[in-house]
């Protein structure tokens, strides 16, 4: 039996929920496919071979072609705020095969993304372009590996079918891999279109993969609530640190779990610019750099609003205790927010000043256009000469209150600059290079994109290959713009 030797072994435990929150349907098979990019590693932490996957059999799964045994596919409903407006969605190009369980036990949802039309397709195709599906495959492995909760990518195949956009570009599916897909728009579905009944039962699904350990809480909806929360605060927290801007932070590309989700029209900031947006159809600017932390404490709110029914029999009590709940969430963030950049600052305890050390040294960035990545690189490196700061009396002056702070500690400066090398990233993916490697593949030749993808798995690494990757664009005329794929 060869499905036995590739060693999946699927639950789907998402079935055993009211038939509402699913559409049992399989993925459309396509002419041609190609295996482009696997993730051997991570096939191996699924309990799977890596080898066998690689084959026949792996392609074909990947391409929606062939059903494994166990696999039971299904799309999800959701809802979500869209820049800000509520909708009815689901998954419209993608299907969940099923949940691999681990030989550690641990469940991860397994989904064909670009595999063909579902009950939820709405006006689309059902299908994807191989740029972006790459895209997602290198940013989401980039975001593992610079330890931010992320899904992962396992492959990318091209499908041999041309899908139609602005122009015919060649179709892929990505498998994507995640603790789940339920989203805050899964929980707002709920609320808007199910019964109480329903929405309890979603509730109680999630916190028994999620978060067993508060199911026998006194509250356990209001535990679920604080923990996602607190996940979410850690989330943005870390997406702030290495100038992450997800592009498209709508309630239902916000996980439960705490995962980073749907890679769009995200990017890496290079100069520190609070007002940055890379996505073409972000035109007011909602998503931009500086305004995701409230965006997030924003989509929570509608979480939380989903959830008042199950809160409290009494709705302004409900209110009160959802209130008093995201009340947390500016000071959550701010802690992890603030633990993190005294980390890459080298501060290893904490005292009241570091705020204004830390935001005046971003006021600096702003004010010089200074590289967000390297301006850490060069604080941990003593590499200022070629730094826009380099020479400003401004920051002559905050330097020096820097280097008191830590002359300040216990620890030596040794130790401040190992903990800097553990906190910034050498690397992170460059939208120029990650252009180029997606222009290379579009062509035939994965070398590129390969050797980014090899760099990028190593960030805290500070060899000089990294160095060579940390360098920003040439400036350039045209702003640079991503596409939702
Ligand atoms: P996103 O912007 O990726 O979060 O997607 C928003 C919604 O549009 C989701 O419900 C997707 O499933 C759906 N969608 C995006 N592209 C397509 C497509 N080509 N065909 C069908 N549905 C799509
Ligand atoms: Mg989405
Ligand atoms: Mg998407």
């Amino acid at each position: 039996n060869e499905t036995k030797n590739v060693g999946w072994n699927f639950d789907n435990s998402y079935t055993e929920l009211p038939k509402k929150f699913y559409a049992s349907v399989n993925p459309t098979p396509v002419t041609s496919p190609k295996l482009i990019i696997f993730n051997s590693s991570l096939a191996k932490s699924l309990g799977l071979n890596d080898k066998t996957l690689q084959g026949l059999e792996g392609i074909e799964t990947f391409a929606g072609n062939r059903i494994p045994e166990g696999a039971s596919p299904l799309a999800q409903p959701y809802a979500g705020h869209q820049f800000g407006h509520f909708t009815m969605l689901g998954d419209g190009r993608a299907h969940l095969l099923g949940e691999q369980i681990t030989p550690d036990g641990e469940r991860y949802d397994i989904q064909l993304k670009g595999s063909g039309e579902t009950p939820f397709s709405r006006s689309g195709d059902g299908r994807a372009v191989l740029g972006p599906m790459l895209r997602e495959y290198i940013i989401s492995e980039a975001m593992h590996a610079l330890g931010i909760p992320s899904s992962r990518s396992l492959a990318v195949v091209s499908t041999g079918e041309k899908v139609i956009r602005e122009t015919k570009k060649p179709g892929a599916i990505l498998t994507r891999v995640a603790k789940s897909h339920i989203r805050v728009g899964t929980f707002q579905y709920a609320a808007q279109w199910r019964s109480e009944e329903e929405l309890r039962e979603l509730a109680d699904y999630t916190i028994n993969r999620h978060y067993p350990e508060v199911a026998n809480d006194e509250n356990p909806y209001l535990s679920l609530f604080k923990k996602v929360l607190d996940r979410q605060a850690k989330l943005l927290a870390q997406w702030q640190l290495v100038g992450f801007i997800h592009g498209v932070m709508n309630t239902d590309n916000m996980t439960i779990s705490g995962e980073s989700i749907d890679y769009g029209p995200c990017a890496f900031m290079n100069t520190y610019d609070r007002e940055t947006v890379f996505s073409s159809i972000d035109v007011q600017g909602r998503y931009a750099f500086g305004n995701q932390p409230r965006i997030g404490e924003w989509n929570l709110a509608r979480f939380a609003e989903s959830l008042l029914s199950l809160f409290d029999e009494d709705q302004d009590k409900a209110v009160e205790i959802a209130q008093d709940a995201l009340g947390e969430y500016p000071s959550l963030f701010g802690e992890y927010w603030m633990d993190g950049m005294r980390k890459k600052l080298g501060i290893f305890d904490e005292k009241k000043q570091d705020k204004e050390l830390i935001e005046t040294l971003l006021d600096l960035m702003e004010e010089y256009k200074a590289d967000y990545t390297n301006t850490f690189l060069a604080l941990t490196f003593d590499r200022l000469e070629d730094s826009p700061l380099h020479g400003k009396k401004e920051f002559s002056d905050w330097y020096k209150k820097w280097q008191e702070r830590l002359e300040g500690q216990k620890q030596s400066k040794d130790e401040s600059k190992q903990l800097m090398k553990s906190n910034n990233p050498a690397v992170i993916p460059r939208n120029h290079r990650v252009e180029e490697a997606l222009s290379a593949a579009e062509r035939g030749d994965l070398d590129v994109m390969n050797q980014l993808l090899d760099v990028l798995r190593d960030p805290y690494a500070h060899t000089s290959t990294q160095a060579e990757y940390s360098k920003p664009p040439e400036p350039s005329s045209e702003p640079y713009r991503t596409f939702c794929g």
